[in-house]
């Protein structure tokens, strides 16, 4: 790559222990800043971090707090096609939640944005929490065989580690080549696994749900979900702030190329929708998936200031709105699943409108 070509120079590495950083909040920077990494929550440059901050504080929940005790009835009953698609989806997001608690500390190692790598921290720490609700899950209804095999499943499923292989490629990728383009590329790689991959997934949950089935697992999904939206909320604002600060990233080709990922990231997720849940679970049809995953696709990158992707899917699907209505955490009654779901939930808002 040219050296003079925008982000084709090697970023580096945030300083540590660094005196003689930049105090002055107008010379902070997301990428190439002089950070002192002192934790400062007073002067910040990014005034939406607050808010995010307190959002994700108030959004702390603990897997075990979920009853599951209808759901270790419900496995063994569910049909053939529904519980294939419950360990597969599952064993999928296993590895995006890990992935993402693996990765996520290599993006902050060159985040020279304090309040920003805060975030991130706390990030970091709910993709933790997510992958151990899976266990909890899996220990719950299933033997530790079967745990084990749906964990390790995306080694051997071609499906699942095609789709593995994409996002894992794209983080890869950063490993070797330290420069911004790559490393905005990660930040699209997050805003995809955020915004799209984990939807199919969510869904089926949702589902089940709706069909009297699986509801702490529902439960379980809707906490991870109100937790993802946050997340996808963080990297949305983190790629808008590049495009205010470092505005040469953004030249036509890489828009190009960060549209081109994220359509991928679309036909992927819809052809896996198709694999796992096709038309054989009751409530859910192959048109049903696709629709949704593209109107999430047109709202990622519309939220990103650019042009809708898919002029047919403009709007929420009727047939799919209760997907929302489930996937709102903080609405929950605590009757209807029997747990004391709303312990931690003293946020007012849940951040669905992205
Ligand atoms: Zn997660
Ligand atoms: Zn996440």
């Amino acid at each position: 790559m040219n050296r003079e070509h925008a982000g084709g120079a090697a970023l580096p590495k945030k300083p540590l222990f660094n005196p003689m950083g930049d105090t002055e909040v107008r010379s902070r920077r997301l990428i190439g800043g002089n950070t002192t990494n002192l934790n400062d929550f007073n002067n910040m440059k990014y005034a939406w971090v607050s808010d995010w901050y307190r959002q994700a504080m108030n959004n702390f929940w603990i897997p075990e707090e979920i009853n599951l005790s209808q759901d270790v009835k419900d496995y063994p009953a569910l049909s053939l096609p529904e519980r294939r698609a419950y360990d597969k989806i599952l064993s999928f997001l296993v590895f995006l939640d890990s992935i993402q608690t693996a990765n996520l500390p290599c993006v902050g190692e060159y985040i020279t944005a304090n309040e920003v790598n805060l975030c991130l921290n706390i990030q970091t720490f709910q993709e933790c929490v997510h992958s151990q609700s899976y266990s909890y899950m899996l220990d719950s209804i299933c033997s530790p065989d079967e745990r084990n095999s749906i964990l390790y499943q995306w080694k051997t499923d071609e499906h699942l580690l095609r789709r593995n292989e994409f996002i894992g490629n794209i983080y890869n990728a950063f490993q070797e080549q330290k420069d911004p383009q790559t490393l905005l590329k990660v930040m699209m790689g997050n805003y995809i696994l955020e915004g799209i991959y984990f939807y199919s997934g969510f869904m089926f949950f949702y589902n089940l749900a709706r069909n009297g089935k699986m509801p702490g697992s529902a439960q379980e999904i809707r906490y991870i979900n109100r937790d993802e939206n946050t997340h996808l909320w963080l990297f949305r604002n983190i790629i808008r702030e590049l495009q205010k600060e470092e505005p040469e990233l953004f030249s036509e080709e890489t828009v190009a190329e960060l549209r081109e990922m994220l359509m991928e990231g679309v036909r992927q997720e819809i052809a896996w929708g198709h694999y796992v849940i096709g038309d054989e679970i009751p409530g859910l049809t192959r048109a049903m998936v696709a629709d949704y995953i593209r109107y999430l696709g047109n709202l990622r990158w519309t939220s990103l200031g650019y042009e809708a992707l898919y002029p047919e899917n403009l709007r929420e699907p009727e047939e799919m709105r209760w997907v929302s209505e489930y996937s709102n955490a903080n609405l929950v009654k605590t009757d209807f699943f029997e747990a004391r779901s709303t312990a931690y939930a003293k946020s007012t808002a849940l951040l669905d409108d992205l």
